[in-house]
């Protein structure tokens, strides 16, 4: 059983699928011995409205207030940092680095949900059911975003199996296009437990963290974190035995000391 004591994984109610005050997201982090801890809610984006999905870009200096408050707050109990759960386009990249080099955030992590390269109201990828062009444009946004430098960690990078009822040679070969790009960049990938809480068997599509995922990334010389990516305070409970079995099983790196 591993034990955590890092989640860089966190929302909050901005983003209007998440719920309860973030200083209640610390104080439970603190409460089950999170020592390195990050906001990362979903990144609000300038002129792009997806209500449900992230915050509007007006709650952005709330967001950035709220939790460097709390960073100060806490400072001698737990070591907070402020970012953002992102995708990447090629059009955010400016957007990104201004938000990175101004200190505005520490840091980034990578969650490709929406494809925005086609569009500014794109569909979640997992509403494209077995659309296998769909399924490699968006493996190759995930991957140029891999190797933009921006992000510290690639989140749920076995996501788009939530197209497929079932693993087909294509998830095969997306799943080692990732791990690949993954050893080059020395970028850790991230075991997200959140979907696991709300699995059920009337579910006919895959659901992550996928063993099969994992089984085959375990074949190269990864090295994985894991992500609570709360989405309500009582998310920090402990209940990490979905990542702990996973790295267990297949023997992966888990980089327990994991700092930004
Ligand atoms: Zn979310
Ligand atoms: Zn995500």
């Amino acid at each position: 059983m591993i034990k955590l004591d890092y989640c860089y994984h966190t929302h909050t109610s901005r983003c209007g699928h998440a719920f309860g005050e973030d200083e209640d997201y610390v104080l439970n982090a603190i409460k089950i011995g999170i020592k390195r801890f990050g906001f990362s809610d979903h990144v609000m984006l300038p002129g792009i409205k997806q209500p449900h999905s992230r915050g509007d870009f007006t709650l952005l200096n709330d967001y950035l207030l709220s939790t460097r408050k709390l960073q100060h707050k806490f400072k001698d109990i737990i070591d907070i940092k402020v970012g953002f759960e992102a995708e990447y386009a090629d059009r955010f990249v400016n957007y990104y680095q201004e938000l990175l080099a101004s200190g505005k955030i520490d840091y980034l992590i990578l969650g490709q949900h929406f494809d925005f390269d086609k569009s500014d109201n794109p569909q979640y990828i997992k509403q494209y059911k077995n659309n296998i062009s769909e399924l490699y444009h968006y493996a190759d946004q995930l991957i140029k975003g891999m190797q933009s430098g921006l992000f510290k960690y690639v989140a749920h990078p076995d996501l788009f199996v939530t197209m497929f009822k079932t693993w087909n040679e294509h998830c095969e070969k997306v799943t080692r296009a990732i791990c690949e790009e993954a050893v080059k960049l020395a970028l850790p990938l991230e075991i997200n437990i959140h979907a696991s809480r709300f699995w059920n068997n009337n579910s006919d599509f895959m659901v992550y963290p996928e063993v099969k995922f994992w089984k085959i990334a375990s074949q190269y010389p990864i090295k994985v974190v894991v992500g609570y990516d709360a989405h309500h305070p009582l998310e920090f409970d402990n209940q990490i035995d979905v990542a702990s079995e996973i790295i267990d099983k297949y023997k992966l790196t888990h980089i327990k000391d994991y700092k930004l």
